[in-house]
């Protein structure tokens, strides 16, 4: 027989919702404390969305609907989701896809796209993103990235895969951007998925004060979040914050019980030592909720999208996929006695 701790991890492994966090009004929290939203639903409660990727493998136990909410706090220099960083609507243009139609000329109204010098040019700063030349690109070279939409409507979306959550013991998850920077929009999603019997988890940086962070617990069956590195200075230098909020919301969510995953993107120059992924391990050593830390390889595949964009992008060379390097940092982080895993890999 396992133990009631084993079980309770198999089941969060698996993506079902533990026995202990079962669904409705009244849910009790340890110590007594109330988890469900204080609050009834509001269906059309709105927010932006950068985009919602059905069937994803990667964002949490089985086959997943991802939301993608739009807007971060952090500017992690690495990131590869530059188009989910800004909060508002915005265009991109794919120069690479462009074949000088000039289309997008003539209906734009406010005169943001042309030739200047024999040369394709994009004034964004006119740009009010409303989307006309986007629809009106054939070739796909425009695209607005951010919508707004309702709880509803998303649940509308993520309520067409409830057979394959069900099989593969799936579901939803919030990620961004950053799903904590639209929290009651981010709440309502999870609470109206909630409600529909779907398993729901967050992928959060955690750099919130707790209040924040709290304001989704309720409504969310597992938390993924990061810690990048150890460092406050070094944290601050690659990512502008600071990382001791979320040091602390870390050790915060090791006593509300709450099943959580805790990754780091394991970026070259950067974090990819021995002893910066050791010290992550060796601090999350005494989580007894924690389900598993994972270690991401860099994904060096988001060059266009910044040129896309309008932003600089760093360069971090690295092997893409799982490396020798990646097993022997996993190997130092697993010394504390946590289970370690690289995404890519089955563990
Ligand atoms: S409509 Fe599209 S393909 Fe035509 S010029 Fe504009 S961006 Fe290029
Ligand atoms: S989104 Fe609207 S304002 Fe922006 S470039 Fe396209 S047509 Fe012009």
């Amino acid at each position: 027989m396992p133990s009631t701790k084993e079980h309770y991890h198999r089941q969060a492994l698996r993506g079902q919702r533990p026995s202990t966090l079962a669904t409705g009004a009244g849910r009790m929290g340890r110590g007594g404390k109330n988890l469900a939203p204080a609050h009834g639903f509001n269906r059309h409660m709105s927010g932006i969305v950068s985009d919602i990727q059905r069937f994803s493998v990667h964002d949490g136990p089985g086959i997943r609907t991802t939301v993608f909410l739009k807007g971060c706090q952090m500017r992690c220099r690495w990131c590869h989701n530059p188009e989910a960083l800004r909060p508002g609507p915005e265009l991109q243009l794919f120069l690479d896809k462009c074949i000088g139609c000039g289309t997008c000329f003539k209906v734009c109204p406010r005169g943001a796209h042309g030739m200047e010098s024999g040369r394709r040019v994009f004034h964004r700063q006119r740009c009010t993103a409303c989307g006309t030349c986007a629809r009106s690109c054939y070739a796909e070279a425009l695209v607005l990235v951010g919508r707004q939409m309702t709880a509803a409507e998303v649940l509308a979306e993520a309520v067409q895969d409830r057979e394959f959550y069900a099989d593969s013991d799936g579901g939803v998850t919030i990620s961004g951007g950053e799903p904590i920077f639209q929290p009651a929009f981010a709440r309502e999603i999870l609470a109206l998925c909630r409600e529909a019997g779907i398993h729901t988890a967050i992928e959060t940086n955690l750099a919130w004060p707790w209040e924040q962070v709290e304001s989704v617990l309720g409504v969310t069956d597992l938390v993924m979040a990061d810690i990048k590195m150890m460092d406050p200075a070094a944290h601050r230098q690659w990512t502008g914050v600071t990382n001791d909020m979320i040091l602390d919301n870390v050790q915060r969510l090791g006593r509300a019980g709450r099943p959580l995953v805790i990754r780091t993107p394991v970026i070259p120059g950067v974090n990819d030592t021995a002893s910066e992924i050791g010290r992550v391990g060796s601090l999350l050593a005494g989580l007894a909720n924690l389900l598993y830390y994972e270690l991401l390889p860099h994904n060096p595949l988001a060059a266009g999208k910044y040129e896309s964009l309008g932003m600089e992008q760093d360069e971090f060379s690295a092997p893409r996929g799982v490396s020798d390097k990646m097993n022997a940092l996993a190997a130092e982080a697993g010394k504390s006695g946590v289970p370690v895993r690289v995404a890519g890999t089955k563990g």
